[in-house]
């Protein structure tokens, strides 16, 4: 079978999670910075390291099968490409910001106005939904320092937590678009048995990842209570302890509603809980 090749970033943000990612899936395969292609040696894989803004155009060309990058990266090269998976990481939001003492308070106050950014693209679409004019400043980097040295009224930048914004004496005042890192892939690999096999090993790891394998120990009476409960992938498994009337409990929980459920477990009677991270689920 032809090897698939996906482009991931050489360095930066997403590079890390990506190789964790294909890691995860059981791949195996050395992590060169300085190589820009590497060969996965027990799946038909190949790797390029790659600039982000190069990988929604390396994939749309054909020249890599697959890749991962983050949305916003997508949007702005307007790349014509497949979405195959969201990956949970990356995260981060487009937000316009201004300065603490600007009058911009709301979108309509930008007519007439400069806002330097990154994404022009993503900023002009946004802009023209709202049916706002304002004078779009590309800046590749260091867009928050625009305000302060006069370039322009306002910036649109990526934000995740707000702090160099603030250390600029911006703050922000809307939200332009969410983003988070994406699996995409060329036209025609609807039934590339490679690409199948690599998406269920993703989805597997993506799925443990919201998981935790919970233990606890619980009086027989009270049992009842808990596995009501606890409705896990399947039925929780039951074990007898060595004291008399009471079993272990052995279960797969939700991340998400985690901290609910094991007050609601402690509260009904569960003793001794160990939560403990899953690798991987198989459906
Ligand atoms: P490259 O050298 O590959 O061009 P870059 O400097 O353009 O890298 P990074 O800063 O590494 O890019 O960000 C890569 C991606 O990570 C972004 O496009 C975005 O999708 C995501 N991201 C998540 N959080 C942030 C953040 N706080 N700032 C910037 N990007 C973020
Ligand atoms: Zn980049």
């Amino acid at each position: 079978m032809k090897n698939l090749k996906i482009a991931i970033q050489k360095s930066g943000r997403l590079n890390e999670k990506s190789v964790q990612l294909l890691k995860n899936c059981g791949l195996d395969f050395e992590n060169y910075k300085s190589s820009l292609i590497t060969t996965v040696a027990n799946f038909n894989l190949e790797i390029l390291f790659l600039r982000d803004d190069d990988i929604p155009g390396y994939v749309e060309q054909g020249i890599a099968d697959l890749g991962i990058v983050g949305e916003n990266v997508i949007e702005e090269t307007e790349s014509k490409v497949n979405y195959l998976q969201r990956l949970g990481f990356g995260k981060c939001t487009l937000k316009l910001a201004v300065a603490k003492d600007s009058p911009i308070a709301r979108l309509e106050d930008l007519n007439g106005k400069s806002i330097a950014t990154s994404y022009p693209v993503i900023l002009k679409n946004f802009l023209d939904d709202y049916k706002i004019q304002a004078d779009i400043q590309m800046i590749s980097g260091s867009v928050e320092i625009a305000p302060g040295l006069g370039l322009s009224d306002a910036i649109c930048d990526i934000v995740s937590t707000g702090g160099t914004l603030k250390s600029n004496g911006l703050q922000p005042f809307a939200d332009v678009r969410t983003s988070e890192a994406i699996l995409i892939g060329r036209d025609g690999l609807e039934d590339n048995e490679i690409l199948g096999e690599l998406l269920q090993r993703i989805q597997s790891v993506l799925l443990a990842k919201e998981t935790k394998y919970v233990v606890l120990n619980v009086e027989k009476v009270n049992l009842p209570k808990i596995t009501e409960l606890l409705h896990g992938v399947k039925s929780p498994t039951v074990v007898p302890l060595a004291e008399d009337g009471w079993v272990a409990v052995h279960t797969v929980i939700s991340e998400d509603d985690f901290w609910g459920k094991i007050n609601k477990l402690k509260s009904a009677g569960a003793q001794g809980i160990v939560v403990m991270p899953v690798e991987k689920i198989i459906m």
